[in-house]
């Protein structure tokens, strides 16, 4: 890995962040992932594991 992998890396994990804390609308954080459900606990405020788990949702919702 050189260093512009490492950059890369860190800037997705930026915006995983970022599309984690973002959509203020919708559902409300329970404490673990809505996608994987209670299994799955979490910190406070993210409502999941990550953005797999955010898509998977939102393709399931009407
Ligand atoms: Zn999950």
């Amino acid at each position: 890995m050189d260093i512009s992998d490492t950059a890369t890396k860190h800037e997705e994990l930026r915006r995983e962040i970022a599309l984690r804390e973002r959509k203020p609308a919708g559902p409300a954080a329970t404490g673990y992932c809505l996608n994987c459900g209670p299994d799955a606990a979490l910190p406070a405020g993210w409502r999941w594991c990550d953005t797999d788990c955010r898509d998977d949702w939102e393709a399931r919702q009407p």
